[in-house]
């Protein structure tokens, strides 16, 4: 959905606010174990993030009729300002993904895996915003996640649903490739 100038930016000052308080609280755990615990959640999350960033992307922006227009303007305006508001998204991976780890594996690991899912979505903010806002400079990762990431948006064919990784499209199959023909960059 189009935001305003002030909610688009505001995800990449909410969530290391979020990141560094569910931190906090794991620095305060109790024993170095649960610190570590915390840890390979956080580590875990920053992986289901990779998952879940190719699957909503796949699934539900451009396959779920609710999300489908609201995917569309940003296809039709890469530049425009357009996404889900901070408190929504925090809300629903905390909804998502917090509550039912806190069911199943306790409130120390469902803290690190909400904070590791929380640092891809943040860390994929600020790839998608570069790929399309920032200085085309040739660069290790990003250049080549630039040009991924226009394929999806201007190949003729359907993939390229991972933003910050190519790992998934590659597994399931839907990887657009180079020689794709593509209509222009933006
Ligand atoms: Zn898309
Ligand atoms: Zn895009």
């Amino acid at each position: 959905m189009h935001l305003s100038k002030f909610s688009y930016y505001s995800d990449f000052v909410v969530y290391p606010i979020v990141i560094t308080a569910l931190s906090a609280f794991s620095v305060a755990g109790e024993t170095w174990l649960m610190r570590a615990h915390w840890l390979g959640a956080a580590a875990a999350g920053i992986v289901l993030w990779t998952l879940l960033e190719y699957v909503l992307h796949r699934v539900a922006l451009h396959r779920i009729a609710y999300f489908v227009p609201l995917h569309n303007v940003h296809h039709a305006s890469p530049l425009a300002f357009v996404g889900t508001p901070s408190w929504i998204s925090v809300g629903s991976l905390g909804c998502g993904i917090f509550l039912p780890a806190w069911l199943c594996f306790g409130v120390n690991v469902a803290s690190g895996l909400w904070a590791g899912v929380m640092i891809g979505y943040w860390w994929y903010g600020i790839v998608h915003h570069i790929i399309h806002h920032g200085a085309r400079k040739p660069h290790w990762y990003l250049g080549g996640l630039r040009s991924w990431h226009l394929r999806h948006h201007y190949s003729p064919k359907s993939g390229n649903f991972g933003v910050t990784t190519t790992l998934w499209d590659n597994v399931f199959g839907t990887a657009i490739s180079m020689h794709s023909k593509t209509v222009t960059f933006r």
